[in-house]
C-alpha cells in the first residue's frame, strides 16, 4: 500500500460570478521512503496539491466529492479539524518557500521549537530544549545553543530554512512536503539544503514530496517526477526515463526552456504563451494553445493519462500513438 494516495482530486474556487478548477482529477502515488518530484510552472496547481495534503486550503475552496486523500490508508479528507491537526503536526509537514513568513518575529527560535514539540509529546521544557538543540545540530545550523535564544530577524535566510526543516521534524514526520524550498536562497545554500534533504530521506526513511519548478532540483534529488500542467498530470515517471525520453511537449517545453551545462552558447527556447485561464477552460488538451505539435483532435478532446513505457505514463495524444 503507498504511504500516500490522492485519487481523482478537484479542487475549486470562486472566480467572479464563476469558479475555476484549479486541480482538475489528479491521481497521486507516493510509496514509503520515495521522494516524487512535482514539477510545473507557477499556477499549475502544484501547491495547492500540497495545501490539500496539509488540509490547509483556504475556506472559500471546494473539494470534489469523489476525491480521496488517502494517508496510510485513511482518507484525510473525511477527518475532522483536530483529527486533521494531530495528523498534520504529527504524521506529515512542510516546509515553505520563504522560511520568514513562517516563523514569528516575536519569540525566539527555542520557544517556537519548544512549543512545536509540546504541542505533540509530553515531555518537560528542559528535555524539550535538548531535543530542539540536537535537531538544529541534526540540520548543521552552527552554534545551536546561541541560536536558539536567538530572534528570527537575527538569523539569515538560509539559518531560518534549517529552522524551519528543524522545525518540520521535531515530531519524526513520515511526510516532508518541501514547497519550493530552496527558491530564496543562494546556490551554494541551495546545494546544502538539498543535501540535508536526500540524507534525510535516506538515513531516517522520510518520505518527500518535492514542490518544484526548476527541473534541476528533480535531477539532482528524486526518484519519480510528476508533470503537472493546468491542474492535472500531463506525465509521470521515473527521473531517468523522464529525462531520457520525456514523452510529453510539455516536460519537453520545460527541459528546453533551462539553462545547463551542455546548452553553454546556445538559445534557450522558452515555452510560448501563457498557462490557460482556469475560470474558462476550453475543451480538449489544456495545453493545445502553446503546444507547437497541437492537432485538430488536440482542441475537442482531452487526451487521458496512458502508460507509453514500463512505469511512464502520458497525458497526450502523440505519446499515445507512439506507445509499444
Ligand atoms: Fe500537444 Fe495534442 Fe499532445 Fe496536447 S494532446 S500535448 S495539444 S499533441
Amino acid at each position: 500500500m503507498p504511504l500516500l494516495e490522492i485519487r481523482d482530486l478537484t479542487v475549486r474556487f470562486a472566480a467572479g460570478k464563476g469558479e475555476a478548477r484549479i486541480i482538475d482529477g489528479l491521481d497521486v502515488r507516493v510509496g514509503q521512503g520515495e521522494m516524487l518530484a512535482i514539477v510545473g510552472e507557477s499556477g499549475s496547481g502544484k501547491s495547492v496539491t500540497a495545501l490539500s495534503i496539509m488540509g490547509l486550503l483556504p475556506e472559500q475552496a471546494r473539494v470534489g466529492r469523489e476525491s480521496r486523500i488517502l494517508f496510510d490508508g485513511v482518507d484525510l479528507l473525511t477527518l475532522s479539524p483536530a483529527a486533521m491537526r494531530a495528523r498534520r503536526g504529527k504524521e506529515i509537514a512542510m516546509i515553505f518557500q520563504d522560511p520568514m513568513s513562517s516563523l514569528d518575529p516575536c519569540y525566539t527560535i527555542g520557544d517556537q521549537l519548544i512549543e512545536t514539540l509540546r504541542a505533540h509529546q509530553r515531555v518537560s521544557r528542559a528535555e524539550a530544549w535538548r531535543q530542539a538543540v540536537a535537531l538544529l545540530k541534526q540540520v548543521r545550523l552552527a552554534e545551536p545553543e546561541r541560536r536558539m535564544k536567538q530572534y528570527p530577524h537575527q538569523l539569515s535566510g538560509g539559518m531560518c530554512q534549517r529552522v524551519m526543516i528543524a522545525m518540520a521534524l521535531i515530531t519524526h514526520p513520515r511526510l516532508l512536503i518541501a514547497d519550493e524550498p530552496t527558491t530564496a536562497v543562494d546556490v551554494t545554500l541551495q546545494a546544502q539544503i538539498l543535501a540535508l534533504l536526500r540524507e534525510l530521506n535516506q538515513q531516517m526513511g522520510i518520505t518527500i514530496i518535492m514542490i518544484t519548478h526548476d527541473l534541476g532540483v528533480v535531477a539532482e534529488l528524486c526518484q519519480r517526477v510528476l508533470v503537472m500542467y493546468a491542474g492535472g498530470c500531463v506525465e509521470y515517471s521515473g527521473v531517468e526515463a523522464l529525462f531520457r525520453q520525456p514523452r510529453h511537449p510539455y516536460t519537453l517545453g520545460l527541459m528546453n526552456s533551462r539553462p545547463t551545462l551542455a546548452r553553454i552558447g546556445q538559445t534557450l527556447t522558452p515555452i510560448e504563451g501563457n498557462p490557460p485561464d482556469l475560470a474558462r477552460r476550453q475543451p480538449g488538451c489544456q495545453f493545445a494553445a502553446r503546444c507547437p505539435q497541437a492537432m485538430p483532435v488536440c482542441r475537442h478532446d482531452a487526451p487521458a493519462l496512458n502508460p507509453v513505457a514500463d512505469d511512464h505514463w502520458t497525458a497526450c495524444f502523440l505519446a499515445e500513438k507512439k506507445a509499444p
